[in-house]
């Protein structure tokens, strides 16, 4: 297993931006995953798992817990029986979508251009185009804080909407089974090239960022609130509310942690300002701010 010392988390994150972790292991099967996992359970020191980091915003000055890398090496997706793919944690999602639609097994499609792994994506519940990852979930394997190998169903994981209790119960996503249905996979591609095509045209996929920075409000859209607000394009040093979607807060080029964070509590104000509705951040912060 790879253990670096003082590794900068910016060299991990989709946002570019974070600083050091104290140690950052790179376990190369599921196996070195448990152990480490005992040894930091037993020796009490603090630690977070880290999928693709493409939904996080780590403090320029780094972080004061391991940090353990699980995609790339933990790895790996197979068909199970007729209808059912099973993932490992550190499986992009796209590679688990595209392995299903080569199956022709539909139900994946619409997650493929969300840029995270299997696991972040349970821990986020995340979705896209109408689709949420718990619809086509059948259970998940987690390693508890107790160091107990469960699978659980998408109800005891408590999946709604850009959420999950794998964090509060200090679960870690070992791998995930999707029950799936039988389609054309010719067709299933084209739907996965037209979401590409929808993404490319909507998104400022040209620049570093998290993805939508905030929460759907309810009943609303945090980039239209945040337009309305005047603040499309809206700028504190290399931070930028996108010109291409409002939803996106991008970096570009040289923006620090502390530069994103300044500009998201300023569109925060300025949406409750204009339109009374207090929007939440989605990207989860590391490290202090
Ligand atoms: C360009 C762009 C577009 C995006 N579009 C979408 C979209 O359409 N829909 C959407 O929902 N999201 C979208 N996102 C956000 C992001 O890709 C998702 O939230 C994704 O699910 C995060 O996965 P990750 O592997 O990157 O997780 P990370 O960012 O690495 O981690 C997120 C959280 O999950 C935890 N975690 C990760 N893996 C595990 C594990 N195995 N066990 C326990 N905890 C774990 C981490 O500790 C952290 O708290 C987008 C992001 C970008 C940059």
């Amino acid at each position: 297993m790879q253990i670096k010392e003082n590794e900068y988390l910016r060299e991990h994150t989709t946002f570019r931006v974070g600083g050091p972790a104290p140690r950052y292991y790179i376990p190369e099967s599921i196996e070195e995953l448990i152990e480490l996992l005992r040894e930091h359970r037993e020796s009490g020191v603090p630690f977070r798992i880290l999928g693709n980091g493409s939904n996080l915003l780590v403090s320029d000055a780094g972080v004061d817990f391991d940090v353990i890398e699980i995609r790339g090496r933990l790895e790996g997706v197979e068909l199970l029986d007729a209808e059912r793919v099973r993932a490992l944690a550190g499986t992009q999602l796209a590679r688990a979508a595209r392995f299903a639609q080569q199956q022709g097994l539909e139900g994946m499609e619409a997650l493929h251009g969300i840029p995270g792994t299997v696991g972040g994506a349970l821990v986020m519940n995340a979705g896209a185009y109408g689709t949420e990852i718990r619809d086509v979930l059948e259970s998940c394997e987690v390693l508890t804080r107790t160091g107990e190998r469960l699978r659980l169903s998408p109800e005891e994981l408590a999946l709604s909407y850009r959420h999950s209790c794998i964090e509060e119960k200090g679960y870690t996503v070992l791998s995930a089974t999707f029950r799936l249905r039988h389609g054309a996979a010719a067709e299933i591609a084209g739907r996965m090239q037209d979401y590409r095509t929808r993404r490319m045209e909507k998104q400022p996929l040209n620049l570093a960022s998290a993805g939508s920075t905030f929460r759907r409000p309810e009943g609303q859209f945090a980039g239209k609130l945040i337009e309305e607000a005047g603040l499309r394009g809206f700028s504190l040093g290399g931070a930028q509310v996108s010109e291409k979607h409002c939803g996106f807060i991008v970096n570009r080029g040289a923006a620090s942690a502390a530069e994103l964070y300044a500009l998201i509590s300023e569109v925060i104000r300025r949406v409750e300002a204009h339109s009374s509705v207090v929007l939440k951040p989605e990207v989860k912060m590391w490290g202090s701010f």
